[in-house]
């Protein structure tokens, strides 16, 4: 029997979801607005006079442009050292020149949060970073708190800069925060959708099905109103495959899914329980119901067109219906859908068979 495995994501779809491309585009992003920060600096130093400060702000810009480069081409570590590296060497040269009350001591800070949310799966090298920032910190503290700096910048515009410093911090700290978990929360959702959606027919896969019968399983008994299942399987699907290919097979799947979809209330649960095995949880629904649902699914099926147009020939369905009994499990309920189902397949498919309709189980039958 040939075996038919499911087809692969595309790759980028993979790279879309990994908290990795999440920390490289919050990078990609902090290069740019430290890069348009550098450039205000820059013009800053001009205007005051301190030239030096201007060109190593102009340095400053192009690193950044530089590291930009680096993280586009996924060179990570390249680029996140080098990112270090310009903001504490930046930091310690402005304060050594302008003194502590400049305030750039600020931006040593946000190095410590960058650091620790890194991609570097070396935790040790993380910390020893984190703490060679922190000791790096109180050294130019204990250096330049008291210090008389070379350049004296008048007090106004000494004052002007320190808080300039302060708001500029805690505004980049903020874009950190807020883009990282912004990114994290969309890389996670798309993972939970990945985790819970069958990737050929997009309807809900076995595992995120289980876990809705487990919520309605408790609802359902804490409100005692009545559960059922509907276990769909297609018939001579193989014959199919065979005749026409697997990615035609493929096709009919996703419109079979489709008309299931279609042809179920928005309250109810539908998903790809198999390969071609589809499987209904009613909720607030009895077993005489769920069977004309079953039986409506079961027409829309019948009149699905081939994918080049016509109807495709002996596309049917075959269903079984249960509804959960008093003291019984939803895993036993659906094991009595599964019963009905394949009484409808030796009664010649293509049919809706209701579980409570089937003679009591021996233990000799099929489980
Ligand atoms: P029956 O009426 O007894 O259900 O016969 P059947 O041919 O439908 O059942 P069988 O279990 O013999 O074959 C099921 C087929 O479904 C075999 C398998 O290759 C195919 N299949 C399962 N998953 C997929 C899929 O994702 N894509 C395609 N194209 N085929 C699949
Ligand atoms: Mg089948
Ligand atoms: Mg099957």
């Amino acid at each position: 029997m040939p075996r038919w495995r499911l087809p692969s994501l595309p790759r980028s779809r993979i790279a879309g979801v990994s908290s990795a491309e999440a920390f490289r585009v919050l990078l990609m992003g902090t290069t740019v607005l430290a890069g348009l920060t550098h450039g205000s600096f820059s013009l800053l130093f001009w205007l005051s006079g301190v030239s030096l400060l201007a060109w190593v702000n102009v340095a400053s810009v192009l690193l950044y442009g530089l590291c930009f480069r680096l993280l586009a081409q996924r060179r990570m570590l390249a680029g996140l050292l080098l990112m270090g590296t310009e903001v504490m060497g930046h930091a310690a040269l402005a304060v050594v020149l302008l003194g502590w009350d400049s305030g750039f001591h600020y931006y040593f800070l946000l190095v410590v949060p960058v650091a620790l949310v890194s991609t570097e799966t070396r935790e040790w090298i993380k910390w020893a970073f984190a703490l060679g920032v922190m000791a790096g910190y109180v050294m130019l503290d204990l250096l330049c708190r008291h210090a008389v700096p070379p350049y004296a910048l008048s007090p106004g515009v000494l004052n002007g800069l320190h808080y300039f410093n302060i708001v500029s911090a805690l505004v980049i700290l903020a874009f950190l925060a807020s883009t990282y978990f912004r990114l994290v929360a969309r890389a996670e959702a798309r993972l939970r959708e990945l985790a819970t959606t069958d990737p050929l027919t997009s309807l809900l896969n076995r595992r995120a099905l289980r876990e809705r019968i487990t919520l309605e399983d408790k609802r359902q008994q804490r409100e005692a109103r009545p559960l059922s299942f509907v276990l769909a399987d297609l018939d001579h699907f193989k014959a199919i495959n065979d005749q026409h290919g697997h990615e035609v097979g493929d096709q009919v799947l996703v419109q079979v899914a489709g008309a299931l979809a279609h042809g179920v209330r928005d309250v109810d649960h539908l998903a790809r329980w198999g390969g071609e095995e589809f499987l209904v949880v009613l909720p607030d629904t009895d077993e005489a119901t769920a069977a004309q649902v079953a039986e409506r699914l079961r027409l829309a099926v019948a009149d699905l067109p081939r994918p080049g147009g016509g109807s495709v020939r002996g596309l049917t369905l075959s269903l079984g219906v249960a509804q959960r009994a008093d003291a019984e499990s939803t895993d036993q309920a659906i094991s009595r859908a599964d019963q009905a189902l394949y009484a409808g397949k030796r009664a010649g498919r293509n049919r809706v068979v209701r579980a409570g309709s089937l003679p009591p189980a021996t233990p000799g039958d099929q489980a």
